[in-house]
């Protein structure tokens, strides 16, 4: 077989795009990545913390089993299994500026009247509060339900407005991402914050995959980088269907 070609990375989003949403990654999918992975380099970049993507990618070995592992969108990080500095949204913010924002979001999502809300409505994770206006403790079928209702009414759309306006001065970024939950993270901390991460000049081709590209979605900033060639799919099954096509041929 040829060399590995090490001057090419290939970075995958997690849900939607290796995974359905929030489930765990199908054995073919896995084998599909690992098989990859023996002809580029093979990162992963989700904005979900570490534990959440190790459970999703089905592995305890995480750092062995890709090049580069970048949870929170590169905010918590693996390079070739070691961990990156890791920065923090809370000290980005600071207190005062945080109490803000959160004390806000809370009284938002008091006011606001939707047919379900469970546990969790805020999660603070190091390089991202995620706000959900359901509640992150929903099940997968309520989850769903949030995810056609919100398609309809804008419900998540109408937060980042409100967001937008009020914490202006906060160079915070709002973005709607997965079923239920809005990310919200200093600007440049999307998805191409991961890049920071790569020695300048070490990889000629950097591709991207990920199921929300468009403009407003997780994965948009990422994906129009002017050094990412972007790919997006429609699901998992997507995924592959392109990959063999790229690299299997
Ligand atoms: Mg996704």
């Amino acid at each position: 077989m040829a060399a590995r070609d090490e001057s090419t990375l290939v970075l995958f989003d997690v849900d939607g795009t290796l995974t359905p949403s929030r489930l765990i990654i199908s054995p073919q999918m896995k084998q599909l990545l690992q098989r990859l992975r023996e002809r580029v380099n093979v990162g992963i970049v989700g904005g979900s913390d570490l534990p959440k993507i190790e459970e999703q990618l089905d592995t305890k070995t995480i750092g062995e089993d890709y090049d580069y592992v970048f949870s929170e969108n590169g905010v918590v990080a693996k390079l070739h299994g070691e961990n990156a500095p890791a920065q923090s949204v809370v000290k980005f913010l600071g207190e005062e500026n945080l109490q803000e924002l959160l004390n806000f979001v809370l009284r938002y999502i008091a006011d606001l009247k939707i047919p379900k809300k469970r546990g969790t409505f805020i999660e603070m994770r190091q390089g991202m509060i995620n706000i959900s206006p359901i509640g992150r403790g929903c099940t997968h079928a309520e989850r769903l339900e949030f995810f056609e209702l919100d398609n309809k009414q804008g419900i998540r759309a109408a937060m980042v407005k409100a967001l937008q306006e009020k914490f202006a001065h906060l160079s915070m970024k709002y973005s709607i991402g997965g079923q239920i939950s809005i990310d919200v993270f200093p600007i440049g901390w999307d998805k191409t914050f991961c890049l920071t991460h790569l020695e300048p000049g070490k990889f000629k081709t950097i591709h991207f995959f990920g199921d929300k590209t468009s403009p407003g979605g997780n994965d948009y900033e990422i994906f129009s980088h002017s050094s990412v060639q972007g790919h997006t799919v429609l699901n998992p099954d997507d995924t592959a269907v392109q990959l063999n096509q790229l690299f299997f041929k």
